[in-house]
């Protein structure tokens, strides 16, 4: 197998290096593990190292994170607090300073509690393909992934407000352990009611959950453990059982993790 990488000093080029079947190489803390495992014959890598796509803009609400941001830097940076436990749940320090925010949304699961948490702020991808640039939501990106050739260039959402946003994620170690169970929440409660919830689950299934029927019971609701506890009924789930934990063991873990996230306790 012989690996060729480009690496491109814009954006334009990187997507024009896409062709017959190149691959976006972010940090590489998947993509290379994947292609020493699974790849035969020859490939070619497009690096995003230097193509300009790295940093975060913040203005009044709005974020915008460049799709090479390392997840170091979003550690590191005092105007996404509410992102850090998410952050420093994922790997280990240096994974996190090669790993980059686009390429999180494209790891399989129970990896992608980045994507977890984006999903629950209703990101939009910013996207370079053939016909220009355009802005998907990450949800259809999630469900229906990204038509090769094409290239997410950023991340854009709305920051949430002061305390309605949760993340709590189980696993077995500190460092370097998939997902068990992962919650990413937005939530506001007004006079005692949930007024919104987006709610996205991690870890339990092949790919992320939107637990739409959670949302509808809790919306409106008092935000109690009697609540909760039926929340966590509402949706299908069937988990997967992997090294990190059994399919049975996560079922029945789940209500405690949403529990924990949506009540603290
Ligand atoms: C030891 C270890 C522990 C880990 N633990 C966790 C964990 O607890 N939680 C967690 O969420 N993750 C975990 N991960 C996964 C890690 O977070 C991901 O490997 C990382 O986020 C991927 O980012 P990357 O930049 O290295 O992507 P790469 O490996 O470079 O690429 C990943 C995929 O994304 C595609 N891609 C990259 N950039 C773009 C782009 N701009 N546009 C389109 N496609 C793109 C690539 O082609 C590839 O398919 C762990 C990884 C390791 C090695």
């Amino acid at each position: 197998m012989l690996i060729s990488v480009e690496i491109p000093e814009s954006a334009e080029a990187a997507r024009a290096g896409l062709q017959s079947g190149a691959l976006p190489l972010g940090g590489g803390t998947h993509l290379m593990a994947r292609l020493n495992d699974e790849a035969a014959g020859d490939l070619r890598l497009v690096s995003l190292r230097k193509a300009g796509l790295r940093g975060i803009h913040v203005e009044g609400a709005t974020v915008v994170m460049g799709a090479a941001t390392t997840l170091a830097d979003l550690e590191d940076d005092a105007r996404l607090g509410y992102l850090s436990r998410c952050v420093r749940s994922i790997a280990s320090p240096p994974v996190r300073s090669l790993a980059t925010v686009a390429g999180n949304l494209f790891v399989p699961q129970p990896y992608g509690d980045l994507a977890a948490a984006l999903l629950a702020l209703d990101a939009e991808l910013d996207v370079l393909g053939a016909g220009g640039a355009r802005r998907e939501p990450l949800e259809r990106i999630v469900t229906g992934g990204l038509p090769a050739g094409e290239l997410v260039t950023g991340v854009r959402f709305t920051a949430p407000a002061p305390g309605t946003f949760r993340f709590h994620k189980a696993s077995r170690r500190r460092l370097n352990s998939g997902s068990i169970v992962t919650v990413a929440a937005r939530i506001t409660v007004e006079d005692g009611l949930v007024g919104d919830v987006r709610l996205v689950l991690g870890g339990l299934g092949r790919r992320l959950i939107r637990a739409t029927g959670a949302e509808r019971v809790l919306l409106g609701a008092p935000l109690t453990a009697e609540t909760v506890a039926r929340a966590a009924e509402a949706d299908v789930i069937e988990p997967v059982g992997d090294a990190y934990a059994s399919a049975w063991y996560r079922a029945r873990v789940y209500p405690v993790h949403l529990r924990r996230a949506l009540l603290g306790a």
